[in-house]
């Protein structure tokens, strides 16, 4: 096989519905492109079928190169670990697994990168989920793009096109919290949008649990943005403004209407009110020490059980995803068998 011009990317976990669309699909796909592709799916630790029929079409399909994760990473992580693992010379299609980004559009995304682009994402133009989902990203994206110190493009998810030297780029990004999406924007290079219409999952439920989405929120705002400690600030000052004015009134009415202030309740409610303002930013401080804490420890950000390529099994217990990449060379993995 020569070496792929495009690696489709796919995390996975727990997929073992829709995996066989998924296969149908991309197989299709790529007999009807004239280029050189593979299809780079990672299993993240899934506890169904999913691995399984992952190693099937990856011993009998050589366009199927797949990387099985030692357990659940989380997709963020699932899709470094595809990313570094793609061998494409030109080009990334990042998708997900359960078909709601139609790898069908490939095509559209790669012309739009003829043109001169290095990024071309994928911004939704209608989302097929349910009401509180589809607030919620909404209000998401709107706050993160007016407090983030980097331009990331309103409703556009992980689903791209990017160039090899924009993946290189990714993969030397050693973050620990990863946010792909703002990573991406923060890459620079020409990027454009490109509009589409969100489908359904193509089987099974979502694999994002509500703590998850909330993590990869959290990880927008707060690797992002500087705004949680500067709002520590002004609200800060803010408080001692009107501490000042209230002294100066207070003081005024002793002085001048003789008498002092009454006041036992607003003093209980200036006092519980602080107290949370209070918690609140060390809250807000101890998010970013958590983040100092995590990355400081420089831990593998995942670790590989075991690579298919070109139908060969690589098995490799102490292949870790610590980027940069090449650390993740040959010299770790070792060659089991030929064709399993
Ligand atoms: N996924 C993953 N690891 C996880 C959770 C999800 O690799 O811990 C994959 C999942 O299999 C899918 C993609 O990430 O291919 C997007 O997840 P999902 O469709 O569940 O998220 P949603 O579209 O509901 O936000
Ligand atoms: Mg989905």
């Amino acid at each position: 096989m020569p070496s792929p011009q495009i690696s489709i990317v796919a995390p996975l976990y727990n997929e073992s519905e829709s995996f066989p669309h998924l296969v149908q699909r991309l197989t299709q796909l790529m007999d009807s492109l004239p280029l050189p592709i593979e299809v780079v799916l990672v299993d993240d630790g899934s506890r169904d079928t999913t691995a399984l029929q992952m190693r099937q079409i990856a011993l009998t399909d050589p366009r199927y190169h797949c990387v099985f994760l030692s357990r659940n990473h989380g997709h963020q992580l699932a899709l470094t670990a595809g990313l570094a693992a793609a061998r494409a010379t030109e080009a990334l299609f990042i998708i997900d697994g359960d078909l709601q980004d139609p790898p069908e559009l490939l095509p559209d995304f790669y012309q739009k990168m003829q043109e001169g682009y290095d990024v071309v994402y994928a911004v939704r133009r209608k989302r097929k989920e349910n009401f509180i989902k589809k607030t919620g990203y909404f209000l998401f994206y709107r706050l993160l793009k007016s407090i983030s110190y980097v331009d990331i493009p309103l409703d556009s998810g992980d689903f791209a096109l990017i160039s090899r030297r924009v993946a290189d780029v990714l993969n030397q990004m050693p973050e620990e919290s990863r946010f792909l999406r703002g990573m991406r924007s923060w890459v620079g290079f020409k990027q454009t949008g490109f509009e589409y219409e969100r489908s359904e999952r193509v089987a099974g439920e979502s694999k994002y649990s509500f703590k998850q989405l909330f993590g990869l929120a959290y990880n927008g705002i707060f690797n992002f943005s500087e705004f949680p400690i500067k709002f520590m600030t002004r609200a800060g000052g803010v408080a001692i403004g009107i501490a000042l004015i209230y002294f100066v009134i207070v003081i005024v009415k002793k002085l001048f209407f003789a008498g002092i202030i009454e006041g036992f309740t607003a003093l209980l409610f200036v006092i519980i009110l602080f107290s949370g303002v209070q918690l609140m930013s060390l809250g807000i401080i101890g998010e970013y020490v958590l983040r100092i804490f995590f990355q400081s420890k420089g831990r593998p950000l995942y670790v590989v059980k075991e690579e298919i390529i070109e139908s060969t099994v690589y098995s490799s217990q102490f292949t870790v995803g610590k980027v940069p990449p090449q650390t993740m060379s040959s010299t770790t993995t070792q060659r089991l068998t030929d064709n399993g």
